[in-house]
């Protein structure tokens, strides 16, 4: 399989018996396989591949059954909210409403689950991500907070197993959709999760981020990480690097934001996927200057399945989170630029990559009569991936400021998004 096609969900690692592992995770984060798999075993990991195919329509009528809500750019929806968690403590802690990181203490809370798979910076290596299972609340604030940097989630499959437990399932929409493949033959691994959140996905980048970010700063050496983070603080947060030294660097999210041209992970371009569809509540930003002038965290939330409204439902009865409902038109307008990335973009995207002779996912549908200023606006956007994604584009951008290069960036795109509001927003809801 082309290696653009894989999403790192970390599934094949999960299920291998040790066979597959990741190789260099702080490079190119590859599944390597170190000897014979059976057909059975084989047969298994190709069918829990989320990024070689994933049938979108197959799922959705599995995972919701009918008579639901459902639009191609969000998905299965009952409700779609702007919100965020009653708790302070949560909430400043979390990367916009704390929505996540407070259901899964309120279902831990009331022994709805015994426990939670999730994401934390690793105690060993700071400078990694690691999955883990939560048992305590104290631990799922531990993991609050989005992790830019790729993720795998799925290879902590073997843990899922072994626990004696309900759990809930947190992950990104590749995780998930994996899971679900896995939930549909009934694979004994996942029998436990009862519960799958998720947060949106534009993208993820590359370790080299890190570094490049650490190097721009004249710190070559990132195994002096003590810790980082990727949303500290008052929402929207900075990206900052705690080192050993005592030395703190920080920069605002959306100047750090620099770094995605040059490290995005290239499948993060073939997703479809931006609210994670396929989850029973998912959570991700609120973009509009309303919410971001107040300062504090807001999340939009969308549940998608009869138990997620039920955990919604009861939340705002006990006074737990805060929930106002939004129609689905002004949840598409908010997100304009990522549907428009995601399921626009990706599919000319896939058009291109087809004339090329490369490989794709097979998603089960296709969107497509996109106008003839959408597809020259594509072929922009991958010139630009393409070149600033190059060893001499992230060896020059590294010798400038990064609160310079991070200021510019944010003025090109406000004046990118700007110049591209009418071709995105067109016929988008
Ligand atoms: C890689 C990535 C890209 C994103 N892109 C967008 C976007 O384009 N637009 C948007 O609106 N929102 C995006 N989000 C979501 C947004 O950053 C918040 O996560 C979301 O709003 C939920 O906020 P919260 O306060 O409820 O979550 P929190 O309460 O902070 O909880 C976050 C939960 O997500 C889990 N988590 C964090 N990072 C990862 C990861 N890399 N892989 C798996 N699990 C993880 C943690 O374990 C934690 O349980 C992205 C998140 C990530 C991780």
């Amino acid at each position: 399989m082309n290696s653009d096609l894989c999403n790192r969900c970390g599934s094949c690692v999960g299920l291998s018996n040790g066979i597959i592992t990741f190789e260099n995770k702080t490079g190119k984060y590859l599944p390597k396989l170190h000897g014979e798999l059976s057909n059975e075993l084989a047969d298994r990991i190709w069918h829990a591949c989320s990024g070689k195919e994933f049938d979108f329509p197959f799922y959705r009528k599995k995972t919701f059954g009918d008579n639901i809500n459902f639009h191609n750019y969000t998905g299965v929806y009952r409700n779609i909210y702007i919100g965020h968690s009653k708790n302070e403590q949560i909430r400043k802690n979390a990367a916009s409403g704390g929505i996540i990181s407070g259901i899964l203490a309120w279902l831990l809370k009331n022994k709805k689950i015994d426990g939670a798979v999730l994401l934390r910076m690793s105690e060993n290596q700071p400078w990694m991500n690691e999955p883990f299972i939560a048992t305590t609340k104290e631990e799922i604030l531990s993991a609050a907070q989005s992790k830019y940097t790729i993720s795998s989630v799925n290879e902590i499959l073997p843990e899922i197993e072994k626990f004696d437990g309900k759990l809930a399932y947190v992950g990104l929409p590749g995780q998930v959709q994996s899971i679900r493949k896995l939930q549909e033959i009934n694979y004994p691994s996942v029998k436990n999760i009862k519960y799958i959140l998720g947060p949106f996905y534009g993208n993820t980048l590359h370790f080299s981020s890190v570094k490049s970010f650490l190097k721009s700063y004249g710190e070559k050496d990132y195994t002096q990480i003590n810790k980082l983070y990727f949303r500290y603080g008052e929402w929207p947060g900075n990206m900052r690097v705690e080192l050993k030294s005592n030395r703190i660097i920080e920069l605002p999210k959306f100047h750090a934001n620099y770094l995605i041209p040059f490290h995005i992970l290239k499948n993060s371009l073939l997703c479809t996927d931006l609210s994670n569809e396929y989850t029973d509540i998912s959570g991700g930003d609120a973009w509009a200057p309303v919410y971001e002038e107040r300062g504090k965290g807001f999340s939009m939330v969308i549940s998608r399945s009869e138990k997620g409204q039920e955990i919604l439902d009861e939340m705002i009865k006990e006074n737990e989170i805060s929930l106002n409902p939004i129609e689905i038109d002004e949840a598409i307008t908010m997100h304009s630029h990522g549907y428009d990335l995601k399921k626009r973009g990706t599919f000319i995207r896939m058009k291109y990559r087809k004339w090329m002779g490369l490989e794709n996912p097979d998603y089960g549908y296709t969107n497509k009569g996109f106008s003839f200023s959408r597809y020259l606006m594509e072929v922009m956007i991958d010139i630009m991936f393409i070149v600033l994604g190059t060893k001499p584009a992230r060896f020059l951008v590294e010798k400038i400021p990064p609160h310079i290069i991070g200021g510019i960036f944010e003025k090109s795109r406000t004046i990118w998004k700007k110049s591209t509001h009418k071709i995105k927003r067109e016929k988008l809801s």
